[in-house]
C-alpha cells in the first residue's frame, strides 16, 4: 500500500527571503484572481467557462509579453499552480452543483489572508534547509524526519510566519487484517453537545469524548475578533491588521484542534480493531443542527478525527465500516430495531414500541456498532461461503440499512448503498 503524510515546518528565512516569498505568493494569487476574472466574463458573454489549457496557454503569452516584466522573475511552476488551484476550485463548485450542496462559487483571494505557493518538483532538502526553485536555500525548524520522498512542496504564511509543507508517499507491506472480535469494536456517533459518544465492546460500554475546553475560550475571543474586522473600513491598514489576528487565531485553533484529533484517534487506534463510524459527508452533519461558530469548528473537528481514523485504520489493518449517508442511525432504536422520527432537540430516544429509554448519541454509537457488526460479519462470512450476494440480501432484510463497508477487501457490499432507504 502506498502511504501519504505531510510534514510541515516552520521556515526560517532571511529578510530577502521573505520578500521573495510575499513576490510568489502574490503574483500566484495574481494569477489566480486574474484567471477567475477571465473565466467569470468569459461566461458571461458567451456562457461557456475557461479551460485550464486555454489559460495556461494565455499566461505563457502574457510572460513574453513586454507588458508585466515582473512575471518573469517568477518560477514558471508556481504560475501554473495557480491556475491549477482555480481549476480545482471550479471542479469542486461543479462537483457541489451537481450533488445539490451549497455551490460556493470560487472566491478572489485577499491579499494577507492564506498566501501560499505551490511547487510541484525542482525542491530538495538537505540536513534543516530547503531548496525552493528561484528563492534559495531556506533554513526550517527540522523538529522530524521527513519520510518517504516529497511529491509537492507549498508553502504558506500563517500570520507573519511562514511555513513549509512537504506532501510525501511512501510503499508500506499491506497490513493483516484484525480478526473481527466484537469486544475489539467500537460505534461513535459524533456531536455538538460531547465530541464523540462511544458504545465499545460487546457489552456497549458507554464513554463520552467532552469537546476541547479551548474551543469554548477561543470562541468568545475569535467572536470579537471577527466584529472588529466588520467594523474596520475597508481597504484601509487597520483593517488588514484586524485580519491578521483574526487569521492567527484561526490558526491557533487550527493547530490544537489537530492536536486533539491525533491523538485521540491514535488512542482509539490502539485500543480498537473495529470501528463503526458515521457518513463523513456534510449532509449527515448539518442534521446536527445549531448554526454559528462553534458548529463550524465542531464541524471541522469531527471531519478531520474521522478522516484520521479512517487512515489509520487504514495503515493498521483495522476495519472502518462508514454508514451511509441517509443512515438514520439515530431514529432506530438499538433495543428492538424500530424506526420513529426524532427531533434535532430530543436529547433521549424514547422508543414508543419497547419503551427503552436512552440517551440520543448513546442510541445512535450502539445502533452504529450493531450495524457495523452485521456487516462485516456477512462480508466474512459471504467471503467464505463464496456468496456475496446472499450475505448482502440477508443483511438487507435484517436492517434494511445502507450502510457502506470501506475497507478495500469488503468492496462489494458498497452496492448496499445503492438500497439508500431514505426518510
Ligand atoms: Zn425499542
Amino acid at each position: 500500500m502506498i502511504v501519504k503524510r505531510a510534514f510541515k515546518f516552520k521556515l526560517k528565512p532571511t529578510e530577502l527571503q521573505k520578500m521573495g516569498c510575499l513576490r510568489f505568493a502574490g503574483a500566484r494569487r495574481f494569477v489566480y484572481n486574474r484567471g477567475l476574472d477571465q473565466r467569470k466574463k468569459a461566461f458571461e458573454t458567451t456562457g461557456k467557462s475557461q479551460s485550464y489549457f486555454d489559460q495556461n496557454k494565455e499566461l505563457t503569452l502574457l510572460k513574453e509579453g513586454a507588458e508585466m516584466p515582473w512575471l518573469k522573475e517568477i518560477h514558471s511552476q508556481v504560475l501554473q499552480q495557480g491556475l491549477k488551484d482555480l481549476d480545482r476550485a471550479f471542479q469542486n463548485f461543479f462537483r457541489r452543483v451537481k450533488k445539490g450542496e451549497n455551490p460556493g462559487y470560487p472566491r478572489f483571494k485577499k491579499k494577507g489572508v492564506a498566501e501560499s505557493f505551490r511547487f510541484p518538483q525542482g525542491v530538495k532538502t538537505e540536513g534543516s534547509k530547503v531548496f525552493l526553485p528561484k528563492i534559495g536555500w531556506v533554513k526550517f525548524r527540522k523538529s522530524r524526519e521527513i519520510q518517504g520522498t516529497i511529491q509537492e512542496t507549498t508553502v504558506v504564511q500563517e500570520g507573519k510566519d511562514w511555513f513549509v509543507s512537504f506532501s510525501c508517499e511512501w510503499e508500506k507491506a499491506t497490513p493483516k487484517m484484525a480478526p473481527l472480535d466484537e469486544d475489539r469494536a467500537v460505534g461513535i456517533d459524533v456531536g455538538l453537545t460531547h465530541f464523540a459518544t462511544l458504545a465499545a465492546k460487546r457489552e456497549n460500554i458507554h464513554t463520552r469524548v467532552e469537546n476541547p475546553r479551548y474551543l469554548k475560550e477561543k470562541l468568545d475571543r475569535l467572536r470579537y475578533l471577527a466584529r472588529q474586522l466588520s467594523k474596520k473600513s475597508k481597504k484601509s491598514k487597520n483593517r488588514l491588521k484586524a485580519r491578521i489576528k483574526l487569521s492567527k487565531l484561526h490558526t491557533r485553533i487550527k493547530n490544537l484542534r489537530n492536536n486533539f484529533v491525533q491523538q485521540l484517534s491514535t488512542e482509539m487506534i490502539k485500543t480498537h480493531d473495529i470501528f463503526c463510524i458515521e457518513s463523513l459527508d456534510i449532509s449527515n452533519l448539518l442534521k446536527k443542527g445549531t448554526r454559528g461558530l462553534s458548529r463550524a469548528i465542531s464541524d471541522a473537528g469531527w471531519r478531520s478525527f474521522l478522516h484520521c481514523l479512517k487512515y489509520k485504520a487504514e495503515e493498521c489493518g483495522k476495519h472502518i465500516v462508514e454508514a451511509g449517508k441517509y443512515f438514520p442511525s439515530s431514529q432506530i432504536c438499538s433495543s428492538c430495531d424500530s424506526q420513529q422520527k426524532m427531533s434535532l432537540s430530543d436529547r433521549e430516544y424514547h422508543c414508543l414500541s419497547c419503551g427503552l429509554r436512552i440517551g440520543r448519541d448513546y442510541n445512535s454509537a450502539i445502533v452504529l456498532k450493531a450495524v457495523g457488526i452485521t456487516v462485516l460479519k456477512a462480508c466474512g462470512a459471504a467471503l467464505t461461503r463464496g456468496s456475496v450476494e446472499a450475505g448482502i440480501s440477508c443483511l438487507l432484510g435484517e436492517r434494511g440499512s445502507n450502510v457502506t463497508c470501506t475497507d478495500k477487501d469488503h468492496s462489494h457490499l458498497s452496492s448496499i448503498d445503492a438500497n439508500r432507504r431514505r426518510i
